[in-house]
C-alpha cells in the first residue's frame, strides 16, 4: 500500500502526480518549465541591470 505512495512523483510544473523517472509528467511540461525559469532568469537580469543603473545615476548625481 504503501509502495505506490512512495514511486510516483509529482510534475514540477502541474503538479499532477506520474509514475516514472525526471521531474516532469511530460516533455511538454518539462519544456514549459524550462521557458519559465529562462523568463525568470532572464528577469532577474533586469532588475540586476536597473538596479546598477539606478546606483551609476546616484553616483552621477551626488557628484554633480
Ligand atoms: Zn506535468
Amino acid at each position: 500500500m504503501n509502495q505506490r505512495i512512495a514511486q510516483h512523483k509529482h510534475c514540477r510544473t502541474c503538479g499532477k502526480a506520474f509514475v516514472g523517472e525526471g521531474r516532469y509528467c511530460s516533455e511538454t511540461c518539462e519544456r514549459s518549465n524550462e521557458e519559465t525559469l529562462r523568463k525568470k532568469k532572464r528577469q532577474l537580469l533586469i532588475l540586476y541591470l536597473v538596479s546598477v543603473l539606478i546606483m551609476i545615476g546616484a553616483v552621477v548625481l551626488s557628484v554633480m
